[in-house]
């Protein structure tokens, strides 16, 4: 069966180049960066020339960046600190974030006793912020947390916007670039951004590694302690071979941005229309999404929606859940829920998320089979 990956929100391939790169960094570099040897000095130059790789795609400085296991931790790192070593007092967020941020928001609230604010949704998916500038007023110490991308809809968020004002009443600002890092030019020192978040496995490099931007004028302190790697701010031997693939990723992802942002956009376009020829009355949740996220609500029954995703799945075909009732659960999504009328939650909505490796030979087949539903 010819199998077809539409869920690139998810996780993404990684490209060969960067298994080649990092097949090679394990074979000759497996020096302790910590060590003081030559195959320890050689593996913390692997360390270093990615982290100045890194930064220099991203606008900020190497030592702006903290190697992370992936970007739940650099969230749970960065919003922990925040309210125990800078006396942040309250968060301001949405409730269309992703687990890694409600949930460390919910604990800190739990345990902390940190004040959380939920901005609302607009019809359109992405946050209502017209409330912020009024809410920050009062001088509270705050964070906000929101995320650039939405990882379910694409809905987009103004970050210039919304960091304007945080800083003109001097909040700290973390956003959630999880799913635009690799994927939008993001020069962080021109971005009214304190806090940003990556994952490597998004954009074509592998899993179990991220990072933590963490501007310089913050000083926080480690979530995980046990050792001086990091700046002392998290510890624990580098995964030397993780963190060069992810520069690695980076580095193709930024020769190749411009092509991948049309072609992609292109893909996406293309299963559009063919969805809405397709199946007329068809909705997008979400309007001016991200150009690699397409989240639509079938117009099929309740039972359909049911059993949507495994059937695709008996297919060979890899989309996501959209909304409620799909692969036996019974929950809304949490992000559609927001903003979708009630009555089409109940109907099944599909994530579908591209990358440069797919074609519209793909979208024909997921058309094919959502036909046969
Ligand atoms: N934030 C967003 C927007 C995401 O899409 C994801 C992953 O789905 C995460 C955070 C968490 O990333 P990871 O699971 O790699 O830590």
């Amino acid at each position: 069966m010819n199998r077809v990956y539409l869920d690139n929100a998810a996780t993404t391939p990684m490209r060969p180049e960067v298994i080649d790169h990092m097949v090679q960094v394990m074979q000759t570099e497996y020096g302790n960066a910590s060590s003081t040897h030559s195959f320890g000095r050689s593996a913390k130059t692997i360390l270093e020339t990615a982290r100045k790789s890194i930064a220099k795609i991203m606008g900020c400085e190497a030592r702006e960046l903290i190697f992370t296991s992936n970007a739940t931790e650099a969230t749970n790192l960065i919003l922990t600190s925040a309210v125990r070593d800078l006396g942040i007092q309250r968060i301001i967020t949405s409730r269309m974030e992703h687990h890694a941020t409600l949930y460390t928001v919910a604990k800190l609230v739990q345990e902390q006793g940190v004040e959380a604010v939920y901005l609302p949704a607009n019809a359109d998916g992405t946050v209502d912020v017209s409330g912020l500038d009024a809410l920050l007023a009062d001088g509270k110490p705050t964070l906000v947390t929101l995320m650039h991308v939405n990882n379910e809809t694409g809905a987009l968020l103004d970050i210039e916007k919304v960091g304007t004002i945080c800083r003109a009443h001097q909040a700290l600002f973390h956003c959630d670039t999880v799913q635009s890092v690799g994927k939008w030019a993001l020069p962080l020192h021109d971005l009214p951004v304190d806090f940003a978040v990556a994952s490597a496995h998004k954009f074509h490099g592998p899993k179990g590694v991220g990072f933590a931007y963490i501007a310089k004028h913050v000083v926080i302190k480690p979530l995980i302690v046990g050792g001086e790697q990091e700046k002392g701010l998290r510890a624990g031997t580098e995964a030397v071979h993780q963190i060069a693939g992810m520069a690695k990723a980076l580095e193709l992802d930024a020769i190749d941005l411009e092509h991948d942002q049309n072609y992609i956009a292109c893909l996406k376009d293309y299963c559009w229309e063919q969805l809405q020829l397709a199946f007329p009355g068809i909705k997008t949740n979400g309007e001016h999404t991200f150009y690699n996220i397409l989240n639509v609500t079938l117009p099929m029954s309740e039972e359909k929606a049911a059993m949507i995703l495994f059937n695709l799945d008996m297919k060979g075909i890899a989309v996501s859940r959209g909304s409620a009732c799909q692969s036996g659960s019974s929950k809304p999504s949490h992000v559609l829920a927001q903003f979708v009328a009630e009555e089409d939650l109940k109907r099944p909505a599909l994530r579908i998320s591209f990358s440069r490796f797919n074609t519209k030979a793909d979208i024909d087949a997921l058309l094919d089979a959502l036909k046969g539903i």
